[in-house]
């Protein structure tokens, strides 16, 4: 076969479409992969020591609190009394974010849970240098709120990496992709998501308070306060809104046409520090919700299909190659 043919042939073969892996995002994979290595470590780590079930209770206790889904509830109620926007209880929005909170519950807690031991045993065992020896002796109500900042910190640096790193905002793009935002949307989001924060976030955890555990109660609170920033309200807190995030704050977060400011998921400081807070106007009306040119599939669009099929394509999504 002459060269011009052997030519003539890749151009046929390259017409007929890509290969079936170039349709595949290899990043996002290897994200995967790297989240089951870290549960596989805390896995084994758990069952060699006879305790997995009882961590899985205790990530439960701490993540499905009855104080979040009090707060939860109370919050779905404010929404209804005093909305941003006013839209059905059942918007497509709504319901689809029901499913998100069905995953979460099922899948997502265990995993969190799984990520933090799994994190925490990778790091203490092969970093074992950066645990901070002289913490030990300082009192609790120091080291505890250090501590809890310093995850803060740790958060707001993966929210920073899940928006500046391609492989990582197209977990993070389900998120944003909600239109009709509501505190159910906090629950919006890939598993997949989740791995990076974890593992920044147990760096000071294990740097600070190698020996000791941090109160349940202090991690569902700090759960709650990320909870209550998705609220379909327009609270920005007063005078406590220029430290903690807040509904309205963090809704200019979501903004359609960019999501480059208010990354805080606690506190506010560390936008500011960064350059990237912007406190919202008091008469301002709320702004639309979303991405541009909507590149993860929403409910929200006409040809969108029932909402567990569609909670499949979503999750699947970022394996995919984009478009573009
Ligand atoms: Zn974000
Ligand atoms: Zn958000």
């Amino acid at each position: 076969m002459s060269v011009s043919q052997l030519q003539a042939r890749a151009q046929v073969t390259g017409a007929a479409g890509p290969a079936w892996w170039r349709r595949l995002s290899p990043a996002s994979f290897a994200i995967a992969a790297l989240t089951g290595l870290v549960v596989w470590v805390a896995v084994a780590n758990l069952v060699s020591q006879g305790r997995l079930a009882a961590v899985l209770a205790a990530g439960r206790a701490e993540l499905a609190a009855p104080l979040l889904v009090a707060l939860v509830v109370a919050t779905g109620i404010c929404e209804r009394l005093w909305p941003a926007e006013r839209r059905p209880v059942l918007a497509r929005g709504h319901v689809q974010d029901i499913c998100y909170l069905g995953l979460h519950a099922v899948v997502v807690i265990p995993l969190m849970t799984l990520l933090s031991v799994g994190a925490a045993a990778l790091i203490g065992g092969h970093a074992r240098w950066i645990e901070l020896r002289a913490t030990q002796h300082w009192p609790g109500w120091l080291v505890v709120p250090l501590t809890i900042v310093a995850m803060d910190a740790a958060n707001w640096l993966a929210h920073y990496a899940d928006h500046r790193l391609g492989p990582l905002w197209r977990f993070h793009a389900l998120h944003h992709s909600q239109e009709e935002l509501s505190v159910l949307t906090s629950f919006r989001a890939h598993p997949l998501m989740h791995t990076t924060g974890f593992l920044l976030a147990t760096v000071p955890v294990v740097a600070l308070m190698p020996t000791r555990p941090i109160a349940p109660v202090l991690i569902t609170s700090y759960v709650c306060i990320g909870t209550l920033q998705h609220a379909n309200l327009r609270w920005s807190f007063g005078p406590l809104g220029r430290v903690v995030v807040s509904p309205a704050y963090h809704r200019l977060h979501h903004a359609r046409e960019s999501q480059a400011v208010n990354l805080g998921v606690v506190l506010t400081i560390w936008d500011v520090l960064a350059g990237r807070a912007v406190f919202p106007a008091w008469s301002a009306a709320p702004g639309r919700t979303g991405l541009a040119g909507r590149p993860v599939p929403v409910e929200q669009d006409g040809a969108a299909g029932p909402a567990m099929l569609l909670l499949a394509e979503q999750l699947i999504e970022p394996f995919q190659a984009r478009r573009s």
